[in-house]
């Protein structure tokens, strides 16, 4: 058995970054960007007004002003602003020259045809300047990115409409257990509902991952040993649940060595998780997780999740935030590093929920997150600062 430093190490020690390709900019959401993207163009490319309003000198803005021109966004203005003269502008307009502010239609009245007083006693310039945002030729986004909607309006707006990123990663599923149902049929007495696949195909949707489905598999050797090598050829990961552990029908990792798969470690003092399982040939990778629910979630949160983000090319931070207990936590047996569910209190404190152990897939449903106990300690104390990583 090894610390899950250890085996955290070790899976991220092995991943090796997979190929780029060239997307459209629609299809590149929560895709890894692979290259530094830099601006053509400064934003805003030039004195910007900020509002619907007046723009004239600010030191005649207690005075009526002359309106001696429109000017709408898009436009180019025609005339200089001098003493006692301002241009109606709207939002997005080019200031005039000699203008330095812009008085808010909101805050101005109509005096006659043409002109116009400020009915309040000091303004701000309410123009956005030039290259204030963004310069030319700065980095605006940083290789190993990964894509949100707001990331695709600095594309958008840089002219990036092919970024470059990294492939998808394949992932197979494979399920192992001669109990498990698929979740449209009702469980007979012995059986349950396979819940690891639809959860797994979901969890890599998230991250950006290709899952390949691979269906449940009985335990017996050679059906093992035959959907292993059939994912194999096709994924550049696969993750196996079930068949880890220490019963008489665990065939998982004999089998994956003999398929070719060197197996770095298949215990880790972690709670959920112990008989976790990661090996690679080659090229590929493989995860063996084990079957109950939690367990799977959780090995996928700390060691799938951040190995495959990095074939991508991002380092993976999880987020985490510091916050008081709100009551003790106590445990029985302090052997392994746990992990257990908790939800976030309108008061700021976060509390363990009710857990039952590893089967356990309902306590996950209020949770907001995971927190850790390390090894030796059996207590936290109420009010302790611990942290709290999001699911
Ligand atoms: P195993 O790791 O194969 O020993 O399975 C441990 C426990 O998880 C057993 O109670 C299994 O029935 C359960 N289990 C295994 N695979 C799944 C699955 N795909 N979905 C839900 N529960 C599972
Ligand atoms: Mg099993």
């Amino acid at each position: 058995m090894i610390l899950f430093e250890k085996a955290y190490n070790i899976v991220m020690n092995s991943a090796r970054s997979i190929d780029k390709e060239r997307v459209a900019i629609n299809d590149s959401l929560h895709r890894i960007l692979s290259e530094d993207i830099f601006s053509d163009i400064e934003m805003p490319p030039f004195n910007k007004s900020a509002m619907d309003g007046y723009a004239c000198r600010k030191e005649d803005f207690k005075n009526e002003l002359k309106v001696i021109e429109i000017i709408p966004a898009g436009k180019i203005p025609q005339k200089v602003i001098h003493k006692n003269q301002c241009s109606k502008v709207m939002t997005g307009a080019i200031i005039p020259q000699g203008a330095d502010c812009v008085l808010i239609v909101e805050h101005t009245e109509k005096i006659g045809s043409n002109k116009i007083r400020f009915i309040k006693n000091n303004t701000n310039s309410n123009i956005c300047y030039k290259a204030e945002d963004i310069k030319q030729g700065q980095c605006v986004l940083k290789k190993g990115t990964k894509i949100e909607p707001q990331h695709i309006a600095i594309l958008s707006s840089v002219g990036c409409v092919n970024p470059l990123v990294s492939r998808k990663v394949q992932v197979g599923i494979i399920t192992t257990g001669n109990e498990l149902v698929e979740p449209d049929k009702k469980p007979g007495f012995s059986q349950i509902r396979n819940s690891n696949a639809y959860q797994l195909i979901a969890q890599l949707k998230r991250i950006g991952a290709v899952p390949n489905y691979f269906g449940i598999v009985e335990d017996s050797e050679e059906a093992t040993y035959n959907v292993i090598v059939k994912a194999l050829s096709t994924n550049d990961v696969i993750i196996i649940t079930g068949g880890v552990s220490m019963g008489d029908f665990d065939y998982v990792p004999k089998m994956l060595e003999k398929a070719g798969i060197k197996i770095l470690f298949d215990k880790v003092a972690v709670q959920p998780g112990k008989p976790t399982t990661f090996g690679i040939s080659n090229d590929k990778y493989c995860f063996g997780l084990p079957g109950n629910p939690v367990s799977s979630f959780v090995q996928f949160e700390l060691l799938v999740k951040p190995f495959i983000y990095k074939m991508m090319g991002m380092d993976y931070e999880p987020l985490t935030i510091k916050m008081p207990l709100a009551v003790d936590y106590t445990r029985k047996k302090a052997k392994r590093k746990s992990w257990i569910p908790v939800k976030i209190t309108k008061q700021g404190f976060v509390k363990p929920l009710e857990y039952h152990g590893s089967a356990h897939i309902h306590s996950l449903v209020y949770a907001d997150g995971i927190i850790s106990i390390p090894i030796g300690e059996t207590i936290i104390e109420k009010g302790k600062i611990i942290d709290v990583r999001q699911i």
